[in-house]
């Protein structure tokens, strides 16, 4: 199969871990008959310097026409004092609105090999962490108008709104029951529909879509609650279905459990046209350059490309294999270093993953 990946490096330790992601592509696309043909375009600093903008027209148009998009990481001290218009971080939010990217996935998963880095306690554990969490990210309190501070009765009031319509619910209900089917086949829809209007009809649409996808198994939770079974018992989740704010919360308190901020990969899909697919860490300014960053969410995130985007499964299970069996040999990155075992730069670990593929 031909598929076109644009790749978008961006800033910091961003350049050096999209390399390793791309030298395991490349390794998995030569093993199974594939071919990936590679563009570059300029996002965030790096664009900035080189074209004056954070997110350039022509990296739109790349990236409209590639198959997916394979990010690094932008921003960085050297343009922290700009406008906010002008900051790298705009550039990323920009291609997500241009290419209409609404659902945001991200996987927080347990590895047996990094068990020791979890910060939940040992029996629970034990019992293993494999979640997605399906978070919609174009809508809810976010975006919602009307919005702003002003004064009311003489005291300074500032609000907000919380909306989503049936539309925004159904698109991002229907990405998380399609992703239950390729895993564990279990949703949990998480909300606050005991106090919030929006969150009763986001509990009523999502029953409705249910009815399509009677093959899996749908439940409900308050948000509070979800929060506490996260730190309790994450082992009985599948995927975790819902709305921008609380999914922003839930997603960090997910990946955080783990541990360890440089095995976490991403994704963000639309209704159509190319996926983009990143680390969840940040351009790490303090270690870019010296290849000691841990490349193995970037790489985990092409794994996430291949299943999601190009329905490789089988070549996207063996590069998580070949990435576990790399952590079980022994290798490790400083972020994740334990006693006995031995120290790669990031380069060093992409080349073990590449043996092992
Ligand atoms: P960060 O994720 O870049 O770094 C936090 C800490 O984790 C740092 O100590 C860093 O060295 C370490 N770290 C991160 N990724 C690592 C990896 N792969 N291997 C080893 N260690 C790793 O977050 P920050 O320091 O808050 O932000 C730095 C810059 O990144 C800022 O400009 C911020 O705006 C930007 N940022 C970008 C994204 C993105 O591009 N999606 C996300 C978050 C932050």
């Amino acid at each position: 199969m031909k598929k076109t990946i644009c790749l978008l490096p961006g800033d910091g330790i961003g350049p050096e871990i999209i390399a390793q992601g791309v030298k395991v592509l490349e390794a998995t696309a030569e093993k199974f008959g594939h071919e990936f043909v590679f563009e570059t375009a300029l996002i965030g600093g790096a664009a900035i310097d080189g074209a004056g903008d954070p997110l350039p027209e022509a990296t739109v148009s790349k990236c409209r026409s590639a198959d997916a998009i394979y990010l690094g990481a932008v921003g960085g001290p050297k343009w922290d004092k700009l406008s906010p218009e002008m900051r790298p971080e705009k550039g990323l939010l920009r291609i997500r609105k241009e290419l209409g990217l609404f659902a945001n996935l991200r996987p927080a998963m347990l590895l047996p090999e990094l068990a020791g880095a979890c910060l939940l306690r040992a029996d629970i554990a034990a019992k293993g962490l494999d979640l997605m969490v399906v978070r919609e990210l174009t809508g809810d309190v976010y975006f919602g108008e009307p919005r702003g501070i002003e004064t009311r009765d003489g005291l300074r009031t500032g609000y907000n709104t919380m909306i989503y319509n049936e539309e925004e619910i159904r698109r991002i209900a229907w990405v998380a029951f399609e992703a239950a089917r390729k895993r564990r086949s279990k949703v949990c829809s998480v909300e606050k529909s005991n106090v919030l209007e929006s969150s009763r009809l986001w509990k009523e649409v999502v029953m409705e879509m249910h009815r399509e996808y009677a093959d899996v198994e749908l439940s409900h939770m308050y948000v509070d609650n979800a929060a506490m079974q996260l730190v309790r018992d994450p082992s009985q989740f599948d995927v975790i279905l819902t709305g921008n704010i609380f999914g922003d919360i839930l997603s960090d308190e997910a990946s955080v459990i783990t541990g360890s901020l440089g095995m976490l990969p991403s994704a963000s899909t639309g209704a159509s046209g190319p996926g983009l697919f990143e680390p969840i860490h940040g351009s790490a300014p303090d270690i870019a350059g010296r290849d000691v960053a841990n490349p193995l969410a970037t790489i985990l995130s092409a794994a996430m490309m291949l299943r999601l985007s190009f329905d490789m499964a089988e070549e996207a299970d063996q590069i998580e294999k070949a990435v576990r069996k790399a952590l079980a040999d022994g290798f490790r990155t400083a972020d994740i270093m334990e006693p006995g075992k031995e120290m790669l730069g990031c380069k060093g670990m992409g080349d073990k993953v590449v043996e092992r593929l």
